[in-house]
């Protein structure tokens, strides 16, 4: 017989269910929609079960966290491939969510697939210069602020255009889209205001072809918000606690203090 899911098998199924749901009420394929698995608070284990369930798409907001989990994980990876399980994804995609220092820039990039929090100039160039050092192009996108928290990570809502036609001129960078967050425990229409206002931006840079084809990316909606997220748009929603649970201790989830 078989076993019954796991809690987090069943939790997973949960996630996919309602992302499909609120697709198909946005009147939007499912399948544009991408699953980032956010394992900050996840084990080790929970990781491992999560790729024989097929999650590819796994993110972290912390350097070193990712770094290690990437080097644990990747390394499973590999021996599942070896060991012909048929349910591992083929690929890992290792996102980073947060906030990147520039000096941690150098340690990222060979493990990251996708970064998402790129809201400055100077960080921008700084990955350019890092990918034409090392011949490897890079995804980006750019982080705009527009629930406008002055606490926030985040690009402006009135600079946002300007600084994305910046970054999709570089050579190295391919410039895929936009990210937001809405405000923690906003209203659906709190939430949604900051999402659709997002999508607008996201609409402006396809008008004015910036990005070109690579531009193809909304990366907002984390656990309590995505559906209303995917019903503006998302193509890639964020989700750690739907998955793995609550964190038992729900710990200070702000950067360590920038040095740049
Ligand atoms: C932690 C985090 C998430 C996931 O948050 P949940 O509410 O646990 O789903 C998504 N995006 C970013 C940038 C995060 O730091």
């Amino acid at each position: 017989m078989r076993q019954p899911p796991s809690e987090l098998a069943a939790r997973l199924e949960s996630v996919r269910a309602r992302i499909a749901a609120a697709a198909e009420k946005a009147r939007r394929d499912p399948r544009e929609v991408t699953l980032v698995a956010v394992t900050k608070y996840a084990g080790g284990e929970q990781i491992r079960e999560l790729l024989s369930l097929g999650v590819a798409d796994l993110g972290e907001n912390r350097v070193q966290q990712l770094l290690q989990r990437a080097a644990q994980i990747n390394e499973y990876h590999q021996r599942r491939l070896a060991a012909r399980q048929e349910s591992v994804p083929a690929k890992i995609r290792w996102h980073m969510i947060g906030h990147l220092q520039r000096n941690k820039v150098r340690q990222a990039l060979p493990v990251v697939s996708m970064i998402h929090g790129v809201d400055s100039l100077r960080l921008a160039e700084t990955l350019e210069a890092e990918c034409d050092r090392t011949g490897r192009p890079m995804q980006v996108m750019l982080q705009v602020n527009a629930s406008e928290e002055p606490q926030k990570h985040g690009v402006a809502v009135g600079a946002a255009v300007h600084l994305a036609e910046m970054i999709a001129g570089m050579k190295h960078l391919q410039f895929t889209g936009l990210m937001t967050m809405a405000k923690y425990g906003a209203t659906e229409s709190e939430a949604r205001f900051v999402f659709g206002r997002t999508r607008e931006i996201f609409e402006e840079l396809r008008y004015h072809k910036i990005g070109g084809p690579h531009l193809r990316h909304l990366s907002m909606g984390m656990s309590d918000d995505f559906e209303w997220a995917i019903q503006e748009g998302a193509t890639i929603v964020r989700i750690g606690s739907a998955i793995f649970g609550k964190p038992a201790v729900t710990e200070d989830d702000d950067d360590e203090p920038n040095q740049d």
